[in-house]
């Protein structure tokens, strides 16, 4: 924030949250501004994740937020905030421990739970989250290729995923593959690290470029059937997961507009053209404050969403139609992530040509929205399953 200004929550939101969790975001923030902001864009620039960052990243103690206690709001705030610094340590976050260590928390047995989870929330140990294959993005539901083979006590995995974030360095990931008995799609904890897993980098990508995509390719890989996850029986308990982060990625496009709107406010206070301020300008200012309501209605659909999470009361209600129960989430993500693009474009413009340099932190900030705008469930397919809700017809197949 410019010193005198105010901050990007230009509603106060921040203040529905508890004295408690009021601090703790404190403390995320500080940390962010220690020991990720001044680092974030040599990352990018090099495409490297910094896993030396993850023992201070763990001793905050943020692991799964609400099963530990706190609130949906803040369980958003903090994804917002981390985005807010660094858009890809905050994907790296998500795919962890909203993916990998809820899929623990929901879905492990007691003997997952105390082999893997106390490492696991506490970054011990990492995991991924591997759905998308490579010929079956938008419709793995139905197509998954990835297959499962019971034989005895383990089942043999063959197969190829593709974009799988915490990909090349992680310990474990959830791995989803259809069961060649019946058809259901199952959730097995791979070791990353077994025979017939070769995992390689996905590189020259324009945003989060930190991030470590991979590609996985599975030949006849042996997993103990006491790897498997037995609370996953159907896609559905993938929905179910993935309606939770989904959320979460509209709160990434919540962190992602504060963060092009400190950095162009800043800089058009600072930035002289015609002897003044570019800030001095009427058009700069009625882009700003663009920028600044997109972000306002973002903050607000995503703290609405985390009330009716708080309340279990995520429907929407009385929607009999397929898929109405992720209709809310996908609202939540496709909406904010369409004004996301509009704020980050106005804030590269902003920039002129200082912009499209990473040197000036707005070039990240702009190229990293691209990929909140297509994962988890691309703008158009939660446009789509929005659409299939209130009318009552699918358009998508
Ligand atoms: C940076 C990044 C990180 C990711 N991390 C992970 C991860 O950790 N784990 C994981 O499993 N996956 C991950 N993904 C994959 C992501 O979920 C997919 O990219 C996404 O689901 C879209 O699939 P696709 O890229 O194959 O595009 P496609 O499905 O091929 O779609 C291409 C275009 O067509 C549109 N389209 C497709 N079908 C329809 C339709 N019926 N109607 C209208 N438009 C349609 C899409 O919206 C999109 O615009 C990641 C992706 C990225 C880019």
């Amino acid at each position: 924030m410019e010193s005198g200004l105010p901050s990007a929550d230009f509603y106060g939101f921040e203040s529905l949250l508890s004295d408690v969790e009021r601090a703790k975001l404190r403390d995320v923030r500080d940390f962010l501004a220690k020991e990720v902001a001044p680092y974030a864009t040599d990352w990018w620039n090099r495409a490297e994740f910094p896993l030396e960052v993850l023992p201070k990243l763990a001793s905050l103690n943020l692991s799964t937020p609400v099963q530990q206690g706190y609130s949906y709001l803040f369980s958003g705030m903090v994804i917002a905030e981390l985005t807010r610094a660094d858009t890809s340590l905050a994907t790296f976050f998500m795919v962890h421990h909203d993916l990998f260590v809820e899929a623990l928390h929901e879905f492990g047995t007691e003997e997952q739970k105390s082999r893997l989870l106390d490492d696991a929330m506490d970054l011990t140990i990492t995991g991924a989250f591997a759905l998308t294959e490579p010929l079956h993005g938008s419709d793995v539901a139905g197509g998954m290729a990835t297959t499962a083979t019971r034989d005895g006590d383990t089942w043999i995995l063959n197969g190829a995923k593709r974009w799988i974030g915490n990909g090349t360095f992680c310990d474990y990931m959830l791995l989803w593959a259809r069961d060649t008995a019946d058809g259901a799609v199952r959730g097995f904890i791979l070791d990353a690290t077994l025979p017939g897993v070769t995992r390689t980098a996905i590189e020259n990508k324009i945003a989060l470029r930190t991030v470590q995509n991979a590609d996985i390719l599975l030949d006849n890989v042996r997993v103990s059937e006491t790897d498997r996850f037995a609370g996953i029986n159907s896609f559905t308990d993938t929905k179910h997961l993935l309606r939770g982060s989904r959320i979460l990625v509209g709160w990434q496009a919540v962190g992602q507009q504060l963060a092009a709107f400190d950095a162009a406010r800043a800089y058009a206070v600072e930035r002289q053209q015609f002897g003044r301020p570019l800030a001095g300008f009427q058009l700069i200012q009625q882009q700003l404050v663009r920028m600044l309501g997109n972000t306002t209605a973002s903050l607000g659909m995503m703290a609405r969403v985390a009330q009716l999470q708080q309340d279990e009361h995520l429907g929407p209600q009385g929607l009999p139609h397929s898929g109405a129960d992720m209709a809310q989430a996908a609202l939540a993500k496709s909406y904010t992530s369409s004004l996301m693009r509009e704020t980050v474009a106005l804030g590269r413009s902003i920039f002129g040509g200082n912009g499209i340099v990473t040197d000036f932190g707005m070039a990240k900030i702009f190229a990293d929205a691209e990929a909140i705008f297509t994962y988890e469930g691309s703008f158009e397919i939660n446009t789509l399953i929005v659409g299939r809700a209130v009318t009552g017809v699918s358009a998508i197949l």
